[in-house]
């Protein structure tokens, strides 16, 4: 099972914007909270993919 620890939280910021992360625990992705950001980076077994390259976008435009 896949998780994170809200200690393991903490330290990971957005490389985009540098805001702090929430976690979807159904979409095992690391959402941006920064309302001007709101990338979400995926987990690849555990791990999270910190790159703006490999985030999935907001769908509202
Ligand atoms: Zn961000």
């Amino acid at each position: 099972m896949t998780d994170l620890s809200a200690d393991v939280l903490e330290f990971l910021v957005c490389p985009a914007c540098h805001g702090r992360f929430t976690w979807d625990y159904e979409a095992s992705e690391l959402i941006c909270s920064s309302s001007d950001c709101g990338l979400a980076y995926p987990l690849r077994g555990g791990i999270p993919i910190l790159l703006v390259d490999e985030a999935r976008k907001p769908s509202a435009e």
